[in-house]
């Protein structure tokens, strides 16, 4: 036996992988270590796996946490931009003017304005609201949303004295008109409870009987839809946004501010939006925290293109309306085309097949809704070998079969799925995994 080569030498022959060569360096040295020295052309793929990539969602779920919610399509050159100067006035400008008035007019308020995310949202309405006096919230309303978002928490962070009213099912106007008159509350909070529903004996004030309390109504409604009659698309809106807060309603049933995220039902990047009376928006801008929570000018240039395809109203340069108006049997048709595609190379009749299946919005958004898709199946589970191609394709398992579900894949990416369902199909190890779970 040779002695074990150098790190420098074995970091060097995984040169073709692409690592850049300090993380070459790393892997080389760990397999060394681990006498692993083989599996080091294996261990450099896996440490390219780690970065970020983009990847087939066949999942079904449309704002997939795990994959970035929203899809978006984007174009703007990340060169120089004219982000804080005022190109009519040659002086300095405010980052949040550009965007901030057209998201203004999007959602039928005075002024808005843009922070990082619904969290950050959440944080910086309830900071500048704080000094005025304690915040009440709904017993009901004080949910954890995920990912340590908790309302009662970010109002701690937020320096508001936190006034809960009413019970976990039921709360009434009369009870945050209490809470104004005897405990002093100067700001009410209204919180979307979007990933659970209570169900039966429930009871919950309104915006508008809110509005009439007399004291400043913040809304957080979190899933970001801007118009509940939804202009933007050419049907109706769907029927499982009916009960849905959105921003533009929420506004003229008296909310002085709203919050909500850009890459949940919004469809747009990683932000999140603030919209309501001049006044307060200025009150948020103003106040300390905005600074630490402002986006960078990527994510407003392309929140900037989001907002101008609903302000055009085109759904259809939005890629989350678009997978929501595909139809079942534009679906079903590109779905009988990927199995004669794959079927026509080789693999055994039978082995993969149209499916309906069951799509939904997800994000945290709607959390008791499905609708109905389509995609294609395959007996036993392929999730693996899929989730291990060049381009990742994720899909789920369900009943001991792989579905993959077409409502939230390109339909320019089909080809790309094709091929590596005839690549799981008939590669190497497919029949191992295709038997399990086959037959039950
Ligand atoms: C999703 C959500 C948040 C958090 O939004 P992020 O954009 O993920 O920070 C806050 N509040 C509500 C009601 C939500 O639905």
């Amino acid at each position: 036996m040779s002695r074990p080569p150098s790190v420098d030498q074995l970091a060097r022959s995984l040169t073709p992988t692409g690592l850049p060569h300090p993380l070459a360096v790393e892997v080389a040295r760990q397999a060394i270590a681990d006498d692993a020295v083989e599996a080091v052309e294996e261990r450099a793929r896996h440490r390219l796996r780690r970065m970020l990539t983009p990847v087939i969602n066949a999942t079904g779920v449309l704002l997939h946490t795990n994959l970035g919610r929203a899809p978006m399509a984007h174009a703007m050159d990340a060169g120089y931009a004219n982000l804080e100067l005022d190109l009519t006035t040659g002086r300095r400008g405010s980052r949040q003017a550009a965007v901030g008035e057209l998201l203004a007019t999007a959602c039928g308020a005075e002024a808005a304005m843009v922070v990082n995310n619904c969290a950050s949202a959440a944080l910086l309405g309830l900071a500048a609201m704080a000094p005025d006096g304690p915040i009440a919230v709904s017993r009901g309303e004080l949910v954890e949303i995920g990912g340590a978002f908790r309302v009662p928490d970010v109002m701690a962070q937020s320096g508001a004295a936190l006034v809960e009213v009413g019970t976990t099912n039921r709360t009434r106007t009369a009870d945050y008109r209490k809470a104004v008159d005897e405990a002093g509350v100067a700001t009410v909070l209204k919180v979307h409870q979007s990933n659970y529903r209570i169900v039966g004996f429930t009871e919950e004030a309104s915006i508008r009987q809110l509005a009439g309390l007399g004291v400043p109504v913040l809304a957080d409604i979190g899933s970001g839809l801007l118009d509940a009659a939804c202009p933007w698309l050419d049907g109706p809106p769907p029927s499982w946004l009916a009960d849905e807060p959105a921003a533009r309603q929420s506004l003229a049933d008296g909310a002085d501010l709203v919050m909500f995220s850009g890459d949940k039902l919004f469809g747009g990047p990683q932000a999140g939006i603030i919209a309501g009376s001049a006044e307060l928006v200025r009150r948020c801008a103003k106040h300390p925290l905005a600074r630490a929570l402002r986006p960078g000018g990527l994510v407003l240039s392309a929140l900037q293109e989001t907002t101008l395809a609903y302000l055009r109203r085109d759904g259809d340069a939005i890629p989350f309306w678009r997978m929501v108006t595909r139809t079942t049997d534009e679906l079903r048709a590109r779905a009988e085309g990927m199995v004669e595609a794959v079927a026509s190379g080789g693999v055994r009749p039978g082995a993969i097949r149209v499916v309906d299946t069951e799509a939904m919005p997800g994000g945290g958004t709607l959390p008791t809704v499905t609708f109905p898709s389509a995609g294609v199946g395959l007996d036993g589970d392929h999730t693996d070998a899929l989730r291990h191609l060049d381009v990742p394709v994720i899909a789920r398992v369900d009943d001991g079969a792989t579905v993959l579900d077409l409502r939230t894949v390109d339909p320019d990416d089909d080809a790309t799925v094709a091929e590596a369902l005839r690549a799981a199909l008939t590669g190497p190890g497919a029949g191992a995994s295709g038997g399990a779970g086959a037959g039950s």
